[in-house]
């Protein structure tokens, strides 16, 4: 049976862990792996997630199964953090495996409802997108996004993508901070975005998995709200595992807007046969830990307040690095934890191999693995391997 299978490459940012684990240097720098890290360079258990595991420990009377929909209540708290005024019973949403599992059903509704269905994909783009939409059956159609060597957004290159794609077609946007870009559209930006989706009957597939880390839970939020807000249909996948660090226990949640109440019902019944075929149901711990948090209003301006200190130091970090090095000033204009710096191949192995500088092989750096106190460091081994 399986000797006809090819073997598969193993995830080059997961081997990176590796490599940078192993090495001895004290002086090395972890810009690979994309998670955020704090000013002692731990990925921390935020303190209102610990005290709703406390919680729970204690008050959690069954661990029976939930539904393939997941939590309802913990889906409710969300709309208004992500949408802001619910938009009533349009909206609908179903508990997810992380934004990675919100992604897949979100492309699965798509293609039961339009098989092979075209996706506008912006590149560069998060790696794990296109396997995503091609795996459930769609078809991309890759444009512009973001031009690294220039630093700067291609807006006119996805206005063009949207002036040639009509109903039926699918556009994929990054909510905020974009990864690995850092590159978010601006307020003029989204308007535009959010014309030509109407004029042209364009369904928006946002993934907004960094809400919070960019510049505060209402501004990340803001293009996403503004697409909503006059829109017949579009789908949002959601992760709660950035904003709440609970990477491994899989949170998130894929939001569906349809043109009716009636037909947010027959959505919410697809997403639930998908989500019965794909996973059962999602995992509750993660979930039931967002929902204790936003239960609580002293847990949730614990966790606001945290949010805000983890999106304040990755700033200041940023800035670090820009007056370090003039050259980086466009690290400033940029949000969230990524950017994806104009250097090659060589220069980034020479980074690591002579100066412990561990990042991507496409020279995404995650800027929340350095400490501020680290600028004047990276920015001296990118002079020393040549970078301009
Ligand atoms: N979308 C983007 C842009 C991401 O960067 C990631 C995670 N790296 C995800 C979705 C998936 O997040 P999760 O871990 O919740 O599946």
């Amino acid at each position: 049976m399986f000797e006809s299978l090819a073997d598969q490459p193993p995830d080059a940012l997961l081997a990176l862990i590796g490599l940078h684990r192993a090495d001895p240097r004290p002086t090395k720098l972890d810009l690979g792996v994309g998670v955020y890290r704090d000013e002692t360079g731990v990925t921390p258990i935020m303190a209102a997630v610990r005290e709703a595991e406390r919680i729970l420990l204690d008050t959690r009377t069954t661990k029976s199964y939930l539904g393939p929909e997941g939590d309802p209540v913990f889906v409710d708290l969300l709309k208004p953090i992500v949408f802001g005024v619910d938009p009533g019973p349009r909206l609908l949403g179903v508990q997810t495996p992380g934004g990675t599992g919100a992604l897949r059903l979100g492309a699965e509704l798509i293609a039961a409802a339009r098989p092979g269905a075209r996706v506008l994909i912006g590149t560069p783009t998060w790696p794990n997108h296109a396997p995503i939409f091609t795996a459930a059956g769609l078809t991309l159609v890759p444009h512009r996004f973001f031009d690294v060597a220039g630093q700067r957004l291609d807006i006119d290159a996805l206005a063009a993508a949207l002036e040639s794609a009509g109903p039926g077609d699918v556009v994929l946007l990054h909510g905020c901070c974009h990864n690995p870009t850092g590159g978010d559209l601006d307020r003029a930006a989204w308007a535009r975005v959010a014309a030509l989706v109407r004029a042209r009957g364009i369904l928006p597939f946002v993934d907004l998995a960094y809400q919070g880390l960019g510049e505060g839970l209402d501004e990340d939020a803001a293009g996403v709200r503004a697409l909503f807000a006059d829109l017949g249909e579009g789908l949002v996948a959601y992760s709660c595992d950035k904003n709440f660090g609970l990477y491994r226990d899989r949170v998130g949640a894929l939001f569906g807007l349809a043109a009716t109440p009636a037909a947010a019902e027959v959505m919410r019944s697809n997403m639930i046969a998908l989500a019965r075929v794909n996973w059962s149901m999602p995992p509750d711990h993660g979930a039931a830990i967002v929902r204790t948090v936003l239960e609580s209003a002293t847990l949730t301006s614990l966790w606001r307040d945290e949010l805000l200190r983890m999106g304040t130091r990755v700033r200041a970090v940023r800035a670090a690095l820009a007056a370090a090095d003039p050259r980086l000033a466009f690290l400033t204009t940029q949000h969230g934890m990524f950017s994806t710096l104009p250097i090659d191949p060589a220069r980034i192995a020479a980074l690591r191999a002579d100066h412990g500088v561990y990042m991507a092989g496409s020279g995404r750096i995650n800027v929340a693995g350095l400490q501020v106190g680290d600028a004047p460091a990276f920015v001296a081994a990118l002079a020393a391997v040549g970078w301009s």
